[in-house]
């Protein structure tokens, strides 16, 4: 096998090892961004490793991407120095996860939107929604909820 990704380390227990303080409360922690100078400006997700720049910009989905933003290493370097790359070698590294970038985000609101539009409209005009209809709803509502939380 390959990429392990259950095998990165705690976002928490790596950001400090890394040599940041974190500081506030919550899913998402402040900290000093030393891509751009030291201010703190930088945004760490302490579930999924998550990061994001409110000052330069630079982000990530996770430590790995944090890991090859700092040291300049390849995925398949930063996967084994992160003791998340479990072959030794000769399969060629997987590409490179994409980032979920602002227009991503976009365009998943504008469907969960329309979706919620449309479950609205229903009950308007009197139609019941299913339990699967209701189960669908509360994914859109999370999914609304996560990007507002990824882009404040
Ligand atoms: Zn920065």
């Amino acid at each position: 096998m390959s990429f392990d990704r259950q095998a990165l380390p705690e976002p928490e227990s790596y950001y400090e090892n890394a040599g940041l303080i974190l500081q506030g409360r919550g899913k998402w922690r402040t900290t000093t961004c030393h891509f751009h100078g030291g201010r703190t400006t930088m945004r760490v997700n302490l579930e999924s490793g998550a990061w994001v720049c409110m000052s330069c910009a630079l982000k990530g989905g996770d430590v790995l991407a944090y890991e090859m933003q700092s040291t300049g290493a390849d995925f398949v370097t930063a996967a084994r120095s992160l003791g998340a790359w479990t072959h030794d070698g000769r399969t060629p590294a997987p590409a490179t996860p994409k980032a979920f970038s602002a227009r991503d985000a976009l365009s998943v609101l504008a469907s969960e939107a329309n979706l919620a539009a449309v479950a609205a409209s229903n009950l308007a005009y009197g139609t019941q929604l299913t339990s699967d209809d209701l189960a669908r709803l509360q994914t859109a509502a999370q999914r609304i909820n996560l990007i507002r939380e990824t882009y404040p």
